[in-house]
Formats: structure tokens, sequence, C-alpha cells
């Protein structure tokens, strides 16, 4: 056993933050839908949770353990605090790469309150030994610990408040199974669609004080990749143009502009986007290449190259994730001006 600690040990370490503070980008905290009504979209998951934190609070019980499961900048963090805010109780917050040994996870658990919510960002990053506290803490509201070394070792088992634990990950996959069963609730947080985003930028304009045309709203909508923070971060940085080379509107001139200057095209494909499809097709003549050999190629961290870039290229079909790795498909190649003499099919990528 790992956990071998005096009990003084179990103070709160400073992984934890009650409130927002630990969120580094004020601006997104600021734009943070605080209650169920003002998370836009994702309906059926609204109204599954609207119906099981009100049966919680009517038992006046904490609500089940919660996981949260999508690509970045979805609303998993919004969800967990929104959770926290229906059910009436405080949060704490903290992601498991913050969470190095036993006792830094025990003191936050011993800490808890009852009924409060507790978030782990990428969950799928949990250490093993950690992993293990966390069942029991799950399932039993206890954790065992070690008090003493070698044969006078004894371990106690320390009652913990009942608690909610919020679990989200971008990697459901990574996510060991005896950890995702002792969740209640699953969640999965889809892209936006256009619809949706145009909502999510009417909201953030609103709240920013920025003047945006309607056609506008549309057109960042379009190109934001189903993501409500891109749509965000897009947002503030069209504010800069229509204020610095406009008349403080957003119009749709800012917006082609700025999403110009800013290498986005009208679908949001970032200027890495095209390289990643670029690379695959130069370099490895339309794939199968494997991720890591892939994020050398192109330079880039393998979890953003998983988790941000991949998952909207697959989502508009220019490529495809295959056994043997990653392979273009026909749009990407057309997308590109690329002509393809081999064959293809434009749904499953190269035939081989
Ligand atoms: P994640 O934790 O999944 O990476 P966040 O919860 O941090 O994503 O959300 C990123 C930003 O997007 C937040 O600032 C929030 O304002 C905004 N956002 C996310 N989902 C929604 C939504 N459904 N409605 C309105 N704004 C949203």
């Amino acid at each position: 056993m790992e956990n071998v600690h005096d009990l003084d040990d179990l103070q709160e370490s400073s992984v934890i933050s009650t409130s927002f503070q630990q969120e580094a980008d004020k601006q997104e905290n600021f734009l943070r839908p605080k209650m169920l009504c003002d998370f836009q979209g994702q309906q059926r998951l609204k109204d599954n949770l609207a119906v099981f934190v009100q049966a919680a609070r009517e038992r006046k019980e904490p609500l089940d353990h919660t996981f949260l499961i999508g690509p970045p900048g979805l609303g998993k963090t919004t969800l967990a605090s929104i959770i926290a805010n229906e059910m009436g109780s405080e949060i704490r917050m903290t992601s498991a790469p913050a969470l190095d040994k036993p006792k830094d996870l025990a003191g936050i658990l011993t800490n808890v309150t009852e009924g409060s919510v507790f978030f782990i960002d990428e969950i799928h990053r949990l250490k093993p030994a950690l992993e293990e506290m966390l069942y029991i803490a799950m399932e039993d509201f206890e954790i065992d610990w070690v008090i003493g070394q070698g044969p006078a070792a004894r371990t106690m088992r320390i009652p913990l408040p009942k608690f909610t634990l919020v679990g989200a990950t971008t990697k459901a996959g990574s996510v060991s199974s005896p950890l995702s069963s002792r969740f209640g609730i699953t969640c999965h947080i889809e892209f936006y669609n256009e619809k949706e985003l145009a909502q999510i930028i009417e909201r953030s304009a609103h709240i920013m004080n920025v003047l945006i045309d309607d056609k506008a709203i549309i057109q960042l909508a379009k190109c934001s990749r189903g993501t409500p923070r891109i749509a965000n971060r897009l947002l503030r940085r069209l504010r800069d143009f229509a204020s610095v080379i406009g008349d403080g509107t957003v119009t749709t001139e800012i917006v082609k502009h700025g999403l110009d200057k800013l290498g986005i095209d009208q679908s949001g494909l970032e200027t890495q986007d095209r390289n990643i499809l670029r690379t695959i097709i130069e370099f490895y003549d339309g794939g199968p290449v494997g991720a890591e050999t892939l994020s050398i190629s192109v330079g880039e961290a393998i979890e953003s190259l998983e988790d941000f870039y991949e998952p909207y290229l697959i989502q508009r079909g220019y490529l495809k994730r295959t056994p043997r790795g990653r392979m273009t498909t026909k749009k990407a190649y057309d997308l590109l001006g690329i002509p393809c003499k081999r064959n293809m099919d434009e749904n499953q990528g190269i035939l081989f």
C-alpha cells in the first residue's frame, strides 16, 4: 500500500479550489452559464439531468456520481458547476494530473462537505493507486488509510461525508471499467449545431456588450468547430478587429476579415488542420499513419492532436481513424486541391 502517512498529513492540499478561482481564464468563467436553463443545446442531456437533480433534491440526497464525456470546450466544467448550483451545494475542482500522491486525493476527500460536488477533470489521467482509493470513496464513502510502517502498520477506515463525484474526460476509452462503472449517471456531450452555437454567441455578445449583426452570428457559428469555447474565443478576437478596423460592430465583413487574418476558413478549419491533412497526404500517401508518427511530423502534442484536431476533422469527414492508423478521405484531397490518383472511396478513405 502506498498511502502510508500520518493522519495529520490529510490536510486539504493546494490542488483544490473551492470555486472558480482555479480557472486560468477569467473571461471564460465570466461567460459560464450558472444554471441549466442558461446552458444552450444538449437538450436530452439537460432534460435527464434536471430529472435526476430534482429527484435527488426531493430525497435530500446528493446526486449520484456523474461522468461527463466529450471533447474539450463543450461544457464539462460548466456542467459540473451547474450541477452544484442546481443542487444548492458547493463545488471543489481539481484535475487528475494535479493529484500526485494518495495523500493529495485523501486530503480533498476528507475535507469535502456533505452533499457537495467534487469535480475531477481529465479523470482518465488518474494514477492507479488514487483510482483504487476513489473506488471505495465512491461506493462506500470511506477511505482506507495506513498508519505507521512495517509490522506496526495498521489500516484505518476513515468515513467520508456523502458527496457527488463529477468526473470529466475527453477519452472515455482510457477510463478503466471499474471506475466508469461506479458512475450512476453518464452524460455524453456532443458537438453543438449551428443554431445552438448562434444562441451561445448571442448570449456571450450580450454579456460582453459586443454589438454583432445577426448574419455575422450565423457566420461565426459556422466556423466555431461545434465548440462553445471556440465560439466565445473567436467572438473576443472579432470584437478586437471590430474596434480597431471597424466602428465597433461585428459585421459579416469583420468576420470575413478577422477569420482570414486568423487563418481560419469558412468551415472553421485552422492552418494546423490543413497541415495535418497535407502531411498525411504528402508524406504518408494518404495514410494509414500512427498517431505518434503524425504528431511528430506536424509538431503537435499527441493530446491536442487526438483531443482537439482529430475529432473535428473526423466529424467533418476529412479524416478516418482505422485500426492501422489515420487516413485521409477524398474530401481532404478536394479541400486541399490535391489530385488523388489512387483508388478512393469518399466514405472509406483509400482502398487497398
Ligand atoms: P470543457 O470543460 O468541456 O473543456 P467548459 O465547461 O470549460 O468546457 O466550457 C468552455 C466555455 O464554453 C465556457 O466558458 C462556457 O462559457 C462555454 N460553454 C460551454 N458549453 C456551453 C453551453 N452549453 N452554453 C453556453 N456556453 C457554454
